[in-house]
């Protein structure tokens, strides 16, 4: 299975990252070897020493396919969950300056946080989710779908283009802002509206 992910999707976060909005979805991807299930801790890698916590939507793919059109991206996609895209913030900014591929910041082993699936039934309308996430109890970060630059549909359809989709790859979907640091013994929970889906400690 692979990991798709889009950077800079909310409008908060991209400038809060001092960035333009993009003109297109900015795809990047993480391998298998960076997912993390079970709510297993993450362990902070010692190459960095600024790892960032960035709370996303992931949609779990359900069938085969490629040059998906919009209108039918809705059929490919029968789950979702709350992932954190764990990224070396250090690694990244010094990376991207030197205009080298960022990837290791974003790809190391463990990197792909990933919550419980739940039937999209349970998730209400796809373009009205509320979300959050908690450090140590304190809300950090919240969003909600409809501020989505790129929604699923359009994700699913852009992605599909490059790449094909199989059953089981998952889409991070963006985080919004309230990016921040994470250290030894912090506890990170997300939340779909009231329901919690992710719970897991930083080591
Ligand atoms: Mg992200």
């Amino acid at each position: 299975m692979k990991i798709i992910c889009i950077g800079l999707n909310y409008g908060d976060h991209a400038r809060e990252m001092g960035r333009t909005l993009p003109d297109k979805p900015v795809i990047f991807l993480k391998p298998d070897s960076s997912l993390l299930k079970n709510n297993k801790p993450f362990f902070i890698p010692d190459f960095s020493r600024n790892i960032h916590y960035e709370i996303e939507i992931v949609l779990r793919i359900c069938k085969l396919g490629r040059s998906i059109s919009e209108k039918y991206a809705c059929r490919y996609y029968d789950q979702l969950t709350l992932g954190v895209d764990m990224t070396a913030r250090d690694l990244q900014s010094s990376l991207s300056s030197s205009g080298m591929p960022w990837d290791i910041s974003k790809s190391f082993d463990g990197a792909a946080p990933v919550g419980e699936f739940i039937p999209l039934q349970e998730a209400g309308d796809m373009n009205n989710i509320t979300f959050r996430l908690e450090k140590n109890g304190t809300t950090v970060q919240h969003g909600n779908t409809s501020r989505l630059i790129y929604n699923f549909d359009q994700i699913i359809s852009y992605v599909s283009g490059f790449f094909t989709l199989k059953t089981g790859d998952l889409i991070f979907t963006g985080t919004p802002s309230g990016v921040g640091p994470v250290n030894r013994n912090d506890r990170l929970t997300g939340y779909i509206g009231d329901r919690k889906i992710i719970d897991f400690m930083i080591k």
